[in-house]
């Protein structure tokens, strides 16, 4: 009895705050219509799970705002105001080289989007001004160019932040070349004192190749494409037929020349997977005719997930997280159940670790996952797949791996560590001070280790390579055909690069594994990214209830995307 006024008192504090959290505070009071006389009443052991998990969400909002009353105190607010070009985002950049931060290849990646839409905007501007100062063009067939970027479509949400994708640029790129080699152009440059034109556009201009150098895209003929997705045998051909007629209305953009839902692979350098890594490619009938694949069968359908070591940050704690990519897993392999086992502490697996001598962080032998997996893997289970907030290795002499599996047994393990936006800078908070020889069997170095924080970036990057990899493990290949989860990546910017679904010839394969309604599909995915999100007000979800909600931002594209192909489908 002794903690009846404590937690009276607690609770009494959270309404005398008022505002918002008062506004929370009411919204649980909906489920519990006696919330002060129970709270009069039992100590917390007593109280049902809904009450304890209430109680709990109720102690993270309290913690979040008072974390947030700190961070907003200690915030310095600095308005820069400047007319264009004049300096005002160089100032920031500056200031992030001063303090030491690195531009990390992801960083470096991000300026190519904003390099292409000044190098386009500055083109415009210039046939424009060489139009309106009456300047004739050095070769008059430069007019089809000049109409061809004036008519560039500057409607897309990406155009509109400054950004131009490089598949779309590509394109733009021998017109671009051929006008800012005519002399009516250069003639309209020189007179750029009469009209704004950025500063940078003649350095990027004058740099033309080395901004197209080492990009490829690969462009399969409409007929390659079609055959890889229906293929030539007559069986796989009336399955094919047998689809209901708006699944393969979206299946067929596959082989659309200006689909707007599938678009062609782009090769940014030689280090992308495709470049570095060649290998057969897939398609339908291969995978459909492949003897070694893994199939669900009815008792061997279920999914499982082993959590290994701790993923919470102060926000979210493991469960949501894991109830999140469950959830996530449940609507891409539509129709299979996803179970996320128990997790256990790095300490149960008995594994081999280390400190990696460069990144100096802990290090988990991956193998031994393996053989540790293998041990636990379920009798209904189709696979089982380890996933872990710590970094991998395979062997000693290996710096480190994102993930190794084993098709034939249905197991894999995957590592998200690396998916920390702060992995690769000199601040990264998991690296140790010291770097030691650690004693093989004290698994204490793991108690309180670093685990990044759940932001939706993460979430994002988690979603993608666990249904990649699982993925896999269907005997799905690596894709060379479309834009495609399902392609290979070599480092983090080219796993960014990957959209979060798959094109329609690995549609068809993983379709034809389980046998889902590809609009029911869709509209799981669909509400996995909408769920939570429906009824909330968008105050209390920007702020007190940041850490409970899925945060589900890194996805607006992808679900942009999904209602795009919900469009098709129920046309
Ligand atoms: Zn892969
Ligand atoms: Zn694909």
């Amino acid at each position: 009895m002794c903690r009846r006024p404590r937690r009276g008192g607690r609770w009494a504090a959270a309404a005398a705050r008022g505002g918002r959290s008062l506004a929370v505070f009411a919204k649980m009071a909906d489920f519990l219509p006696s919330r002060s006389a129970l709270s009069g009443c039992f100590p917390g052991c007593l109280l049902t799970s809904t009450e304890a998990e209430q109680q709990r969400k109720s102690k993270e909002i309290d913690k979040c705002l008072n974390r947030e009353k700190t961070y907003v105190k200690r915030l310095v607010k600095i308005l820069l105001l400047g007319a264009g070009e004049s300096g005002k985002s160089t100032f920031l950049k500056q200031m992030r080289i001063i303090h030491g931060q690195d531009w990390d290849r992801t960083a470096r990646e991000e300026f190519r989007a904003t390099i292409y839409s000044n190098v386009i905007k500055g083109v415009r501007v210039l046939v424009d001004a060489r139009e309106k100062l009456h300047i004739p063009w050095g070769n008059p067939d430069n007019q089809n160019n000049g109409d061809k970027m004036m008519a560039f479509d500057t409607r897309s949400t990406m155009v509109a932040q400054g950004m131009v994708e490089t598949q779309v640029f590509l394109q733009y790129l021998p017109a671009i070349k051929s006008l800012w080699a005519d002399n009516g152009i250069q003639h309209a440059y020189d007179r750029r004192r009469e009209f704004q034109l950025g500063e940078s556009v003649k350095y990027f201009l004058d740099n033309l190749d080395k901004l197209g150098e080492s990009m490829k895209v690969i462009k399969h003929s409409e007929q390659i494409l079609k055959t890889a997705l229906i293929s030539k045998n007559t069986q796989l051909v009336k399955l094919y037929e047998n689809l209901e007629s708006r699944e393969k209305c979206l299946l067929n953009e596959a082989f659309q020349p200006d689909s707007v839902l599938f678009r062609p692979i782009t090769l940014h350098s030689e280090s992308d997977w495709i470049s570095s890594h060649p290998e057969p490619t897939q398609d339908f009938e291969q995978f459909y005719n492949d003897p070694y694949r893994s199939r669900p069968t009815s008792q061997k359908s279920a999914i499982y997930v082993q959590p290994i070591g701790s993923f919470g940050d102060t926000k979210v704690s493991t469960e949501d997280y894991m109830k999140w990519l469950k959830d996530y897993c449940e609507a891409f392999y539509y129709g299979l159940s996803v179970k996320i086992l128990e997790p256990v502490p790095v300490s149960h697996t008995s594994c081999a670790f280390r400190v990696n001598e460069y990144t100096c962080n802990l290090q988990i032998h991956a193998g031994d996952l393996l053989k540790y997996l293998k041990k636990k893997k379920p009798e209904d289970a189709f696979c089982i797949v380890g996933i872990t907030m710590i970094d991998l290795y395979p062997r000693e002499s290996w710096n480190f791996v994102f993930g190794q599996a084993s098709l034939t047994e249905g197991m894999g393990i995957f590592s998200f560590a690396r998916y920390d936006s702060d992995f690769y800078s000199a601040s990264y908070k998991g690296r140790l001070k010291r770097v030691k020889k650690l004693p093989s069997a004290d698994y204490s170095v793991f108690d309180g280790y670093y685990t990044p924080v759940i932001s939706s970036l993460l979430l994002l990057r988690s979603c993608k390579t666990l249904t990649h990899e699982i993925g896999h493990i269907f005997g799905l290949h690596h894709c060379q055909w479309l834009q495609c989860v399902m392609q290979g990546s070599n480092h983090l910017e080219e796993s960014d690069r990957r959209p979060l679904d798959l094109c329609p010839i690995c549609l068809r394969k993983l379709q034809s594994a389980i046998g889902f309604h590809i609009v029911e599909r869709y509209q799981a995915l669909l509400g996995w990214m909408d769920e939570d999100r429906s009824g909330m007000d968008a105050e209390l979800r920007n702020e007190a209830t940041m850490g409970l909600l899925k945060p589900v931002e890194a996805f607006k594209e992808c679900r942009e995307w999904v209602l795009k192909c919900l469009d098709v489908l129920q046309k």
